[in-house]
């Protein structure tokens, strides 16, 4: 049985105040969810540490929402897995489609970050994704492989036992706009399937999340699907009564 997995991407969002706020919100709900649900929060970097803190003793996990590609040295602005590492964090979200649009994040660069992560102990959470006019030209299948290929094929066994993936289609990203449960379903599987052709069985068992637009009122009919294992959720992790209704929405 697959692990199940709601984590919440706080992008540009709260100060370490609000953040704990907002921490402390899910955390005192927690309890009305299954055990069986691992949630993980992803703040901005300035309050990993109060995160990390506040999180000890709930079982909520941390995740960074990127790391450098570099593991030191004079990179004005960047913060080096290792040092998100020794926080306690446990999680790093690598190649978001606003890292990758915004900030010109290539396959090379996140074989970089990749390579950052593992050898600090992180977790990636490796988000791929269509853009709508890919879609639109039947290109999905394409983007969605090739962003798999060029990066998560150049992982050993060992790291890919480790690996969760998140299928964030970009049109779906803060439009309000979700994929259909079917949408959902085709490209989760389709990512299995490509996971598979070089990892072998070991793809049966990678935690595949579904992100974009996803809520309380959406989550029960994209959980429900097979290969859907939970949820990347951005606007709605930032309302602790929504991110925790997100995670009471597995099938029992
Ligand atoms: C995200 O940014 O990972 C995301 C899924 O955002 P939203 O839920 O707001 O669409």
């Amino acid at each position: 049985m697959r692990k199940k997995i709601v984590a919440g991407n706080w992008k540009m969002n709260t100060t370490p105040a609000e953040g704990v706020e907002l921490f402390k919100g899910v955390a005192a709900l927690k309890g009305e969810v299954c055990p069986c649900v691992n949630f993980i929060v992803a703040p901005p970097f300035t309050h990993l540490s109060q995160i990390v803190e506040a999180a000890k003793g709930t079982s909520i996990a941390v995740a960074a929402q990127n790391c450098a590609a570099e593991a030191k040295g004079a990179y004005t602005g960047e913060v080096s897995a290792k040092m998100i590492a020794s926080l306690g964090v446990e999680y790093v979200i690598l190649g978001h489609s606003e890292r990758r649009e915004y900030y010109g994040e290539t396959s090379a660069t996140l074989n970089k970050k990749m390579e950052q992560a593992y050898a600090n102990g992180l977790a990636p959470i490796y988000c791929v994704g269509e853009k709508l006019e890919d879609r639109e030209a039947g290109k999905h299948f394409d983007i969605v492989r090739a962003q798999i290929e060029e990066v998560v094929f150049n992982l050993t066994a060992e790291q890919f036992a480790k690996l969760v993936v998140a299928y964030e289609p970009v049109w779906a990203i803060g439009t309000g706009k979700t994929a259909t449960s079917d949408q959902a379903q085709e490209m989760h599987a389709f990512i299995r399937k490509v996971l598979a052709e070089k990892f072998g069985a070991a793809a049966a068992e990678t935690v595949i999340l579904y992100g974009g637009s996803a809520k309380p009122g959406n989550a029960p009919e994209l959980f429900a699907k097979e290969d859907v294992d939970g949820g990347l959720i951005g606007g709605a992790a930032l309302v602790a009564a929504d991110f925790i209704a997100i995670g009471k929405s597995f099938p029992k």
